[in-house]
């Protein structure tokens, strides 16, 4: 057993990668988390006794997690269960059109060529081979990899990789891309969305992001017990391997003795010693000095734009109207003014786009049964100033519950039945985040290489999570956290205080 210490600042999906990764490998390793549970972000709010998936709701990649578990001596199927969904989500239109994106392509094709045209079925198709080599391009340079530079980037894509994002057109945006394919505006719509995935606007992300949509057509997945459940999972992984979690505790600084990270202060007034630490808070809380002033520069010091934030409600009420599945979105006619409210003026949306999750479907419920839903629009990351009023939320809140009755679907928030959360409630829970739920927004196409990497020029200091690459979501801040833990194993062999030849996630150590 190695006597090398690393501290955790942070249970996000991140955080507890690396700490699987990290405890198996036999370091000493405490996870420090200012909330009481796992998850970070993945978390789940109680609703009358319901607990309600309040973060991500949408499993995607689950490669990631096979390989991350099996390179620990288990597997996805034995810490959670988790059942592939056949409807990927159901969109609603203001003029009453309705289309389900299904796991099977084929399906999906046949449902465009009914609604729409049997041409715009050839072009969703023609979509998918396009997807499909765009993303076979650039998992391996992008996602997969250590933090890119521009010139690494473009040599690991090769001649066939460059021909594959020319014929894209790198430098389009995500928009203008979709407006080459689809000729029908609702499916342009519909693919657009993907950007907000990763908190952009369609407008200003690059065609690449495209990716996405392969992403989910790849599969998506429900949890038993909730995401929240999948954080438990993985919490219980690392602590069968020795990994200590420390709750309800907030580390204050992180500090450094003669150029290296000696150890972390808790705000209760305990100091930690550790060799190496990793933080999977928000890289804007170290940019701000939050961590302390030693190691305010170990991230870039101007500040990215920010991804989006959200306004959402968990409930626990019955619906009425039209029939949902689990993933459903219900657009608006004005796409664009959107984006542009939430990025340009600061403000809510005066149309929002509106996500409903309705989580204990696609199973058939007796009609007047409560169920568990989570609603979200967009919001502006300013939830560190005064430009969201409470007028202004509930102005929002009532566009939003009107919109879904325009389009037939009856649900009505009370202080009875659900719980909202807004820009400044996530601002609070990460902190120098402004709400954003996505680290920095991928606008503009050089943006995968402006995010920082699991390594910092303070020694001993890494980084986890969804502002640091490969960027967010469940899958890529779990990857985030198997790059930090490769570069703490780099280091140490390298130091030679530690010698393996240990593979995490699938990959090799250096
Ligand atoms: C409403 C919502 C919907 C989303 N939808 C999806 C989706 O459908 N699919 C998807 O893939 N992704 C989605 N995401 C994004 C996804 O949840 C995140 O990208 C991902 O979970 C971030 O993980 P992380 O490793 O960055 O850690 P985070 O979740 O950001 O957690 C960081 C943890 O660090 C702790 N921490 C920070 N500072 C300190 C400190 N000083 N001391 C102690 N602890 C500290 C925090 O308390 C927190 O628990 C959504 C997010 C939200 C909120």
């Amino acid at each position: 057993m190695s006597e090398q210490r690393v501290v955790i600042v942070g249970a996000g999906m991140g955080g507890l990668s690396s700490a699987i990764a990290l405890a198996y490998q036999g370091l000493h390793v405490t996870v420090v988390e200012a909330a009481d549970a796992p998850g970070g972000k993945v978390h789940s709010r109680e609703v009358n006794g319901a607990h309600i998936d309040s973060g991500p709701t949408v499993f995607t990649m689950r490669w990631v997690f096979d390989a991350l578990l099996r390179s620990v001596g288990t597997s996805v199927e034995s810490e959670m269960r988790i059942k592939p969904l056949q409807v990927l989500a159901r969109h609603f239109w203001p003029d009453g059109s309705q289309l389900d994106l299904s796991a099977d392509a084929r399906e999906s094709e046949a449902a465009i060529a009914a609604w729409s045209s049997g041409d715009e079925a050839r072009r969703f198709r023609d979509f998918c081979k396009t997807t499909r080599q765009l993303y076979a391009t650039l998992e391996g340079p992008m996602i997969r990899a250590q933090r890119p530079s521009m010139g690494g980037f473009m040599g690991d894509l090769g001649f066939k990789g460059l021909g594959v994002l020319a014929q894209l057109g790198p430098m389009r945006s995500l928009w203008q891309q979709l407006g080459q394919q689809f000729s029908d505006p609702r499916l342009r719509q519909l693919f657009a969305r993907y950007a907000t995935y990763c908190g952009s606007s369609p407008w200003e992300s690059p065609a690449t992001l495209m990716l996405i949509a392969q992403v989910e057509m790849d599969g998506v997945w429900s949890v038993e017990g909730g995401m929240h459940g999948m954080a438990q999972a993985l919490a219980r992984v690392a602590r069968r391997h020795g990994a200590v979690f420390r709750y309800q505790s907030t580390c204050q600084r992180i500090e450094q003795r003669q150029g290296r990270v000696s150890g972390v202060h808790l705000q209760s007034g305990e100091f930690l010693p550790a060799d190496r630490v990793i933080f999977n808070g928000d890289a804007g809380a170290l940019r701000q000095g939050l961590l302390g002033e030693d190691v305010r520069r170990a991230v870039p010091r101007d500040a990215p734009p920010r991804s989006l934030s959200a306004l959402t409600w968990s409930m626990h009420t019955p619906t009425e109207g039209v029939k949902l599945d689990r993933h459903n979105v219900f657009f608006q006619s004005t796409y664009a003014s959107e984006f542009e409210d939430i990025f340009e003026r600061q403000r809510l949306p005066h149309s929002p786009t509106v996500y409903v999750c309705a989580q204990d479907r696609p199973a058939q419920l007796a009609p007047g049964l409560a169920e568990r839903i989570f609603c979200l629009v967009n919001a502006p990351a300013c939830g560190d100033g005064n430009g969201i009023t409470e007028e202004a939320i509930e102005q929002c809140q009532t566009r939003t519950f009107q919109h879904l009755q325009q389009l037939g679907l009856s649900l009505q928030p009370t202080p009875a039945n659900s719980l909202r959360t807004t820009p400044q409630d996530f601002h609070r829970r990460f902190p120098a985040s402004g709400g954003a739920l996505y680290g920095q927004a991928t606008h503009g196409w050089t943006s995968i290489f402006s995010r920082p990497g699991s390594t910092t020029p303070l020694q001993g200091l890494y980084l986890a999570g969804g502002s640091v690459h490969p960027g967010p979501g469940v899958p890529m801040a779990a990857l985030s956290g198997q790059r930090a833990a490769e570069a703490v194993m780099a280091s140490l062999a390298s130091t030679k205080t530690f010698q393996t030849g240990a593979t995490f996630g699938g990959m090799s150590t250096p």
